[in-house]
């Protein structure tokens, strides 16, 4: 079932509701039982839109000591 978040505009909660998507237009009340609150975007499947951070700068600086090589 499709997780759906909406956010109270009397009190400014944020709250999750679990229900069916025929429902997701739904009212849905506030923890407080505001009924004034509007449905967020679904976060469900979004997908990664920031890029992983990749080690940059690499090339192995260092280590060339270790080995004998400076002498
Ligand atoms: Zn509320």
């Amino acid at each position: 079932m499709p997780r759906y978040e909406y956010r109270c505009k009397a009190c400014g909660t944020t709250f999750e509701m679990r229900r069916p998507m025929s429902q997701s237009d739904a009212p849905a009340p506030c923890p407080q039982g505001h009924d004034d609150t509007v449905k967020l975007l679904s976060t469900v499947a979004v997908g990664s839109s920031a890029p992983a951070p990749a080690p940059s700068g690499g090339g192995g600086g260092g280590g060339c000591c270790g080995g004998g090589c400076c002498s």
